[in-house]
């Protein structure tokens, strides 16, 4: 693997895809604006945020006070909490239709809308637009989770344009969190192009019109982002809670599990068993799909997290990675069934993504891995046999909750 480096502190390298760099001591940017996080003076950034909210407040009570995109896993509930509970400002909660949706996903979004009181909007795609657009970006970019993304990240900013609620409120930003992209106190805010470049990949809705011949306006029109008339007339910003709040997810929903029951989940891919429990894709094929196309997987984000946060230790990082990379995809079934795939055809698909620069072919047909957790600097803790490895994250439940592991396509609220 040429050209890469990898950081002396926490799991990540320069070939990450949001972009990373190592300062003169080996140690990546990510890591760096880390650092921030034990010398800013939170009580501080949270009055910033107290006065950058206030002029939001509805005096008439005719209007909610701003967005918050929500789903039944991630960060949901304290960025609701925050909002509504500690900033005392009354929401507009969204979210987009997956389709993807575990039963403890539906369970967990209900229980947050019954504990918090709020009102909620649902975007429902219809299916064919979404299994087309799903087809098609499977095909040229290996990704199952365009629509997704569009879909969460577009929906918020045109029901803000459409209600007339100036004010979207998201929680962490992912490249201040991963690799550092700015620092806490450049206060960056929700931008069209950060959409596009990263959470796209590149390609907008419209793009994807003469990419694909397979799809039309209006498979697409949903996904489209409001021009900026639209925009300015409104005066839409959208804001991240990580700057002006000390960031830490596993602290976040233990909290969350005490404080308003969200319910986890264990996972074969990853140890975090907080993120992503509301989807049966994202920490299954999507993770394959990750560490085909980017030689690493999610389990290397929690991991690199759990570093800087000082709970585990390189060597305990780097022995979750090796095994929890290798774990089998769950649930790649329903996926098929879904799309009208067959186990062939989508290996075949999946293969076509597998970058020749983290997979050897020695034998056409057969795959040797040589991403980041093979060339990683390890001292002597190798992974042997079953997990010895620390078991600091809380499982209260599982993805099919009470039921069959179906995708749940509108769900009915059941807490
Ligand atoms: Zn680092």
């Amino acid at each position: 693997m040429p050209n890469i480096q990898f950081c002396k502190r926490c799991l990540y390298t320069t070939a990450h895809p949001l972009g990373l760099t190592l300062d003169e001591e080996g140690i990546c940017s990510g890591c760096r604006i880390h650092e921030e996080k034990d010398m800013l003076d939170w009580a501080e950034r949270w009055s910033m945020l107290e006065a950058l909210v206030k002029p939001y407040r509805n005096q008439n009570g005719k209007n909610y006070d701003c967005i918050i995109p929500v789903t039944g896993a991630q960060d949901s509930y304290y960025i609701v909490h925050l909002v509504k509970e500690r900033l005392g400002l009354n929401p507009l909660l969204v979210t987009y239709n997956k389709y993807f949706n575990t039963p403890l996903g539906i369970r967990n979004l209900a229980n947050l809308r019954i504990r918090f009181n709020c009102d909620i909007l649902y975007q429902n795609v219809n299916p064919i637009s979404v299994k087309k657009i799903t087809r098609s970006t499977l095909r040229q970019f290996g990704s199952i989770y365009w629509p997704i993304l569009a879909g969460q990240t577009v929906f918020p900013v045109q029901t803000a344009v459409r209600y007339r609620i100036p004010l979207i409120i998201w929680g962490a930003h992912q490249g201040i969190e991963q690799v550092g992209m700015f620092s806490h106190e450049h206060e960056v805010e929700m931008t069209r192009r950060y959409r596009k470049d990263h959470d796209l990949m590149g390609h907008e809705a419209d793009d994807l019109l003469s990419i694909f011949d397979t799809l039309k306006e209006e498979d697409i029109w949903q996904y489209r982002y409001p021009d900026d008339h639209d925009l300015n007339a409104v005066g839409v910003r959208g804001i991240y809670l990580g700057n002006y709040v000390r960031w830490d997810q596993k602290a976040q929903h233990e909290q969350m599990i005490m404080k308003y029951n969200y319910h986890s989940s264990s996972f074969t891919r990853t140890f975090d068993s907080y993120d992503y429990v509301d989807c049966f894709n994202y920490m299954s094929l999507h993770d394959q799909l990750k560490l085909y196309k980017h030689g690493f997987s999610k389990v290397t984000d929690h991991a690199s997290r759990e570093i800087r946060h000082g709970r585990l230790t390189r060597e305990e990082g780097l022995a979750l990675v090796r095994h929890h990379e290798k774990s089998p995809v769950e649930y790649a079934q329903l996926f098929m069934d879904w799309l009208g795939l067959t186990q062939r055809s989508l290996q075949f698909i999946m293969d076509q993504h597998r970058n020749p620069r983290f997979w050897n072919q020695p034998e056409f047909g057969q795959w040797e891995f040589n991403g980041w957790s093979v060339h990683h600097y390890s001292n002597s803790y190798e992974h042997q046999g079953n997990c010895p490895l620390p078991d600091i994250f809380e499982v209260n439940d599982k993805l099919e909750y009470d039921r069959d592991a179906k995708y749940i396509t509108i769900g009915r609220g059941w807490p």
